[in-house]
């Protein structure tokens, strides 16, 4: 086999991302206006006004290239985050992060560590890099956290060759947590040459009182590093930025691995206005328990299972019924997310809404039950 051949035979075996349904497509094949779209946990409030604002001033100057160093968001982001600036690393989107984390240290010989039904872009960086994917069984659905991490499997596939470890906390599609403790205790017992990944992406969202920061582990542990994103509370998920906290030395290797101008003007002049409007997170916050607690309540009355979520979605099992849920949603204009690529055939994701879109989706789900 030629060189081009065998990497096509490793290329197929990539699955590409399967996104969320676009509004637009799903508009375009209905010829209908009005979809709602409750797939890819966008939130449901838009974004700060003052982003708004601080974008028509950016796009002005869209003929030069963005500050490759991203001076004024990382001052910005220090300043919230208590850590310094040489410790942050600017993303497209914090799955650009996650690729940086891969490309930095797995190839053919190393393995990473990651969580069944654990976020899919962990298992496609990997194999991005030809490492090995070592996937640890996930905890039961009996569990208190049902089909969360159980970081004991995960420590039980260390080897020798484990690079990264990737922990979603919380995870995505499943919405469950790790608590403080069991994390901590966790970090501490990894050897240091392995780099252990906390995805944050929902951190803003969380708000029970044993779900860590992980922040606060920085300074003794120079292995890890924490990810987050502007794409979910803060919703500006279409101008791709994210970024990650670590060591001041994993910081140095990320700032070599990476394309130069990952973070674009747009996402740069946004993001830093986003951090100061903290009333619109608050709403954000606010707007999304009380969606929360009227989907649960919702499906709890009629006895339909979910997984509990401190996200902004929450997993449900319809059962052997998904797809034709799906499909039914689908043709009355509502997008949810089918889970089977995630190995959860019988969920489906729905993120948390407004309250109209919200009714809007369960007056159609009522007919389809
Ligand atoms: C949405 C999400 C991300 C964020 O992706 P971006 O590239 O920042 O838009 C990262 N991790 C998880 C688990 C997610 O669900």
């Amino acid at each position: 086999m030629s060189v081009i051949d065998s990497a096509l035979v490793q290329i197929r075996q990539l699955q590409p991302y399967s996104p969320g349904k676009p509004v637009e497509e799903l508009e375009r094949e209905l010829g209908i206006s009005n979809a709602t779209k409750l797939a890819s946990n966008e939130n449901p409030l838009g974004f700060s006004p003052r982003v708004a604002e601080v974008l028509a001033r950016a796009s002005e100057h869209v003929e030069l290239y963005p500050d490759a160093n991203a001076y004024y968001l990382k001052q910005r982001l220090a300043q919230q985050l208590d850590v310094e600036q040489n410790q942050i690393t600017i993303g497209n989107g914090s799955n650009d992060v996650l690729d940086l984390v891969a490309r930095s240290f797995l190839d053919g010989s190393t393995a990473a560590v990651y969580s069944q039904y654990a976020f899919m872009v962990y298992a496609m960086v990997t194999q991005a890099c030809s490492a090995t994917a070592r996937v640890a069984a996930a905890a039961g659905p009996d569990a208190g956290q049902p089909y969360g991490h159980s970081l004991d499997a995960m420590r039980a596939l260390i080897s020798d060759n484990t690079a990264v470890i990737f922990i979603a906390n919380p995870n995505n599609p499943t919405g469950t947590w790790l608590e403080s403790n069991e994390l901590k205790a966790f970090i501490e017992q990894v050897p240091e040459h392995i780099v252990i990944v906390i995805d944050e992406a929902y951190f803003e969202y969380v708000e029970f009182a044993q779900y860590p920061n992980s922040l606060q582990w920085l300074d003794q542990h120079p292995n890890l590093v924490v990810t987050r994103t502007f794409s979910k509370i803060y919703g500006i998920a279409g101008l791709r930025i994210g970024y990650c906290v670590s060591s001041p030395e994993l910081c140095d290797l990320f700032n070599r691995v990476r394309q130069p101008f990952n973070g674009n003007t747009l996402a740069l002049a946004a993001a830093q206005v986003a951090l100061d409007d903290e009333d619109f997170v608050e709403h954000s916050r606010r707007c999304n328990r009380q969606g929360l607690e009227y989907m649960r309540a919702w499906f709890d009355k009629r006895g339909i299972a979910y997984i509990p979520s401190a996200g902004n979605f929450l997993t449900v099992r319809f059962g052997e019924s998904s797809a034709r849920i799906y499909q039914g949603l689908l043709e009355r204009g509502i997008i949810v997310r089918p889970v089977a690529n995630y190995d959860m055939a019988d969920f489906l994701r729905i993120s948390v809404g407004t309250k109209p879109q919200l009714e809007r989706m369960f007056a159609v789900l009522e007919e389809i039950l």
